[in-house]
């Protein structure tokens, strides 16, 4: 989706509202492709004192996969984003600054770069969700673990010990 920024950049205090839905469902993160929902997109760019603001804010609703317990979860996901739209670089290097192509801005290649540096790197289904057991793999959210039991004879040996009571 391009904007002609144009009559913006020329109007002090302009302001033109945008919104828009992205497909993203191509988008690889982790070896998955969590974005299987539409991105929807609003914002705004606004001349303030001659300089171009640009905020957006992508939505959308994340199929994702846990990196501890391996199950798939749903996540509500915004990303919120602000730059400045310049001609040419004029400002502070640590200003987030896109420049313009024939006074034109590419808000869907905004919106989707600006998506892909709001993701997590790590991914959970919650912040202290326990994983799978390494020995006997069950979901140790759900399950307790099988295996300890195998591994300590003492309880072994009580076990046995009840079974033979029966
Ligand atoms: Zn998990
Ligand atoms: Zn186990």
């Amino acid at each position: 989706m391009r904007l002609n920024v144009n009559k913006l950049l020329h109007t002090p205090e302009a302001r033109q509202d945008f919104r828009f839905e992205l497909d993203l469902s191509d988008l690889e993160f982790g070896g998955a492709t969590p974005v299987t929902e539409p991105v929807y997109v609003e914002g705004r760019v606004q001349n303030k004192a001659g300089v171009l603001l640009c905020d957006l804010s992508a939505h959308t609703t994340l199929h994702s996969i846990c990196d501890r317990c391996t199950e798939e979860f749903l996540e509500e996901k915004t990303v919120d984003y602000s730059c400045i739209l310049a001609e040419e670089r004029q400002f502070d290097e640590d200003e987030d600054i896109v420049l313009l192509e024939n006074d034109e801005v590419d808000l869907g290649d905004l919106a989707r770069t600006a998506f892909i540096l709001g993701m997590d790197t790590k991914t959970l289904c919650s912040p202290d969700c326990m994983g799978l057991c390494a020995g006997c793999g069950v979901n140790l959210n759900y399950e307790t673990c099988r295996c300890k039991k195998q591994v300590d004879p003492r309880l072994a040996a009580l076990a046995k010990l009840l079974e033979n009571n029966e």
